[in-house]
């Protein structure tokens, strides 16, 4: 027992509580950014998060340059651009303010910006870590989507178009230095993708405290993340203006991502090329393929699902272990159903014929290969197939 050496680390400050985007100039004091770029995209550049950025900017007398390309499921393009356009502009840190895409964007571009190549030769799943020389430039995240915890993760997910996949790079180089959790700016997020990207951090509490690594502090975080997506999620997603839910579900989602350090599981295998694929939202991807997934994972998980039941029942009834791992997975069908997300990826623009070429693009992605239960391609096309 305990032969193999762990290490545990929670290294980014947070900085939390409505009107928080206020201390941006002083953050950026603090780690000795004189001259930040901040990357965005078009959607939010018109958006009320911008407007409270850029005033808090203003402020603080804070001249900074913006790049606001950032593609949804953001591609190396971006990236590149950006890169060229810090280097012009002479910057000295990023700030990344948006959903994960403008996230992972903003922590991609200080290394594409200091060192040669591209991405795909520090691509995790392939030894890249090992390529990234830094330290980088310092990177401040503002998440005004409740979901990624790109925020306080290490990773930045960018889609290669030329490689037809999400390359992941990966690396405590990309830790933000500060994350600023503000609740108010995620007001204005829509619905749908507040239910979309709560399924993801959601995804990432389930599936982090399902694989089997050894990591009982991020064990603890993400039941207690389960249990305030369980609570919030919700009650955001019908009421996008209360900021108690908001406030939560912001906490909920780094909490996901500080949780995901373990790993994640084959939900996140089946969701990357549906979205390099099809477009569909991350989230969305995830909440889609989660259910089977479970269903596939039953044996393995059984003590952790059960436990899921139970912070759904608000409490801890001690049936047997097996029939309340089964009821989490329904009420898990129950809790995506009550977003108004609607089952099943054929009503997503997936066609059934894509399924076996997902299989293969799944079981290339890393992720399922700490899910609890080891899955084959042939497995990995069934639950495409249950999922659809
Ligand atoms: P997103 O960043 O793509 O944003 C989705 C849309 O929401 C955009 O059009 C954006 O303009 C809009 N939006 C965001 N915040 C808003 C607000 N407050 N008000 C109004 N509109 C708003 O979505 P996401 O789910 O946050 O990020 C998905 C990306 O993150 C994917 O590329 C995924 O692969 C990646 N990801 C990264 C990690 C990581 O650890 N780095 C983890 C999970 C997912």
């Amino acid at each position: 027992m305990f032969d193999k050496i762990a290490t545990f680390s929670f290294p980014t400050r947070i900085v939390f509580g409505v009107g928080a985007t206020r201390v941006l100039p002083a953050c950026l004091e603090e780690i000795g950014v004189r001259r930040p770029f901040v990357v965005t995209d078009p959607g939010l550049r018109a958006a009320p998060p911008f407007k409270t950025v850029e005033s808090a900017l203003q402020d603080g007398g804070v001249r900074y340059e913006l790049f606001d390309g950032v593609h949804p499921n953001p591609i190396e393009e971006d990236v590149v651009e950006a890169a060229k356009a810090y280097r012009a502009a002479d910057c000295d840190g990023v700030v990344g303010l948006g959903g994960g895409s403008a996230m992972d964007v903003a922590k991609a571009t200080v290394v594409i910006a200091r060192q040669e190549g591209t991405l795909a030769d520090f691509e995790a799943q392939s030894g890249g870590m090992d390529r990234l020389a830094g330290p980088y430039d310092p990177i401040i995240a503002i998440p005004t989507t409740a979901g990624t915890g790109s925020e306080v993760g290490r990773s930045a997910v960018i889609t290669s178009h030329k490689l037809k996949r999400k390359i992941i790079i990966f690396s405590p180089w990309l830790m933000p230095k500060r994350a600023i959790l503000d609740p108010e700016l995620t007001v204005s997020l829509p619905p749908f993708l507040t239910a979309a990207t709560g399924m993801d951090a959601f995804t990432h509490c389930l599936e982090s405290l399902t694989c089997p690594v050894y990591h009982p502090l991020c064990d603890a975080i993400a039941i207690h993340g389960l249990e305030l997506v369980i609570r919030y999620l919700e009650r955001a997603t019908h009421d996008g203006r209360d900021i108690e839910a908001r406030g939560n579900m912001l906490v909920a989602a780094s909490m996901g991502a500080i949780a995901f350090q373990k790993d994640l599981g084959a939900t996140h295998s089946l969701a990357h090329p549906l979205s390099t694929e099809f477009g569909l939202h991350h989230g969305l991807a995830n909440a889609l393929c989660l259910p089977a997934v479970m269903r596939f994972n039953l044996d393995a998980a059984a003590p952790h699902y059960a436990r899921l039941a139970r912070l759904y029942r608000g409490s801890d009834s001690n049936e047997p272990n097996h029939r309340e791992a089964a009821n989490a997975v329904s009420m898990v069908e129950v809790m995506i159903e009550g977003l108004g997300i609607k089952r099943g990826l054929r009503n997503h623009g997936v066609p059934r014929e894509s399924l076996e070429g997902l299989s293969q693009s799944a079981f290339a992605d890393s992720c399922h290969k700490t899910n609890i239960r080891p899955c084959t391609q042939d497995d990995l096309l069934r639950l495409y197939r249950e999922s659809w």
